[in-house]
C-alpha cells in the first residue's frame, strides 16, 4: 500500500523532498501559500493545493488528519513553521518532521512535539568540512551532540594492516563496526583481517576520538 505524505513549504528544500518522493511513487500531497509555487508542483505531485498552514480550518479541509507523515519545510518564516507544527500535533498526526533554521528554532520544534527535526544547512554543512578535511571521509552522521559515525576510505596508513596491528579501539578509542569490501557488507568484521585498497570502514566512536582518528589514519 502507498504510504500518504505532505510536504508544507515547497522552497528548495521541501521542493527537493517532494520530488524525490513523487519520482519513488510515493502520494504527495503538496501545499504552498506562493501560487507560482503550487504551480510548479502540479504535475509533479499527487496533489497540489494554495493554502497557509497557519490556518487550522484549511488543513483541517485538506484532510490532514489521514496522512501518515507530515514534512513542515517552511524556511524563514519561524513563526509559521512553530504555529504549524503545533496544529499539526494537536491534530494527532502519525509523523511530523520539520526544518529548523537554527538551534533555538530546533528547540522549540522538540518541545512542541516534532517527532524528526532536521537542519540540513548545518548537517550538510558538518558533512562537506569532513570530507575537506579528507577526500576519505565518506559520510559524517551525528548521533548525538558529542557522538558520530563516519564512514571512511582506507587510507594509506592503514593499508595492507590488520585491526589488530592498527589497534583502532585502544588508539583511538573507537569501534570499527562493519567493512564494506565490493558489494559486501561485513558487519562483524574480524581483527586480524588485512585492509586493502578502497575498504570502506564504519567507525563510530566520540567526535574527539573520531577527530583524532581521522587526522592520524584517514
Ligand atoms: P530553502 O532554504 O529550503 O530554499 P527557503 O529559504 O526557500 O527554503 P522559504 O522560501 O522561506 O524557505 O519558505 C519555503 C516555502 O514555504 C515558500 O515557498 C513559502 O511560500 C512557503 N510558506 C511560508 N509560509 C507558509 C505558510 N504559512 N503556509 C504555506 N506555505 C508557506
Ligand atoms: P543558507 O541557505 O546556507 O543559510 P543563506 O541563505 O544564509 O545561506 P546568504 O545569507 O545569502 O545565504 O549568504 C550567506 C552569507 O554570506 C551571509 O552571512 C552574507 O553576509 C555573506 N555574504 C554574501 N555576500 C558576500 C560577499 N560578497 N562577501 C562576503 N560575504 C558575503
Ligand atoms: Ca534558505
Amino acid at each position: 500500500m502507498k504510504r500518504e505524505f505532505a510536504v508544507i513549504g515547497l522552497g528548495r528544500f521541501g521542493g527537493s523532498i517532494c520530488r524525490e518522493l513523487s519520482a519513488e511513487g510515493m502520494e504527495v500531497l503538496a501545499i504552498d501559500s506562493d501560487e507560482d509555487k503550487v504551480n510548479e508542483f502540479k504535475n509533479i505531485a499527487s496533489h497540489a493545493v494554495i493554502a497557509d498552514s497557519t490556518d487550522e480550518a484549511t488543513l483541517k479541509e485538506l484532510g490532514i488528519k489521514n496522512i501518515d507523515h507530515v514534512i513542515v519545510a517552511i524556511g524563514d518564516n519561524i513563526q509559521a513553521s512553530i504555529l504549524t507544527t503545533v496544529i499539526l500535533t494537536d491534530l494527532g498526526i502519525g509523523k511530523i518532521t520539520v526544518k529548523a533554521q537554527n538551534d533555538y528554532h530546533e528547540k522549540i520544534l522538540n518541545k512542541i512535539g516534532a517527532d524528526q527535526v532536521v537542519h540540513p544547512e548545518r548537517d550538510m554543512g558538518k558533512r562537506i568540512a569532513h570530507n575537506i578535511i579528507s577526500s576519505n571521509i565518506l559520510d559524517y552522521l551525528e548521533l548525538s551532540d558529542d557522538h558520530s559515525i563516519v564512514e571512511v576510505k582506507v587510507g594509506k596508513k592503514m593499508l595492507g594492516k590488520t585491526m589488530i596491528e592498527l589497534d583502532i579501539r585502544a588508539n583511538y578509542g573507537c569501534n570499527v563496526v562493519a567493512i564494506k569490501r565490493d558489494k559486501e557488507i561485513n558487519v562483524s568484521p574480524s581483527a586480524d583481517d588485512k585492509l586493502r585498497e578502497n575498504d570502506i570502514l564504519i567507525v563510530i566512536g566520540s567526535d574527539k576520538d573520531i577527530s583524532r582518528f581521522e587526522k592520524h589514519l584517514v
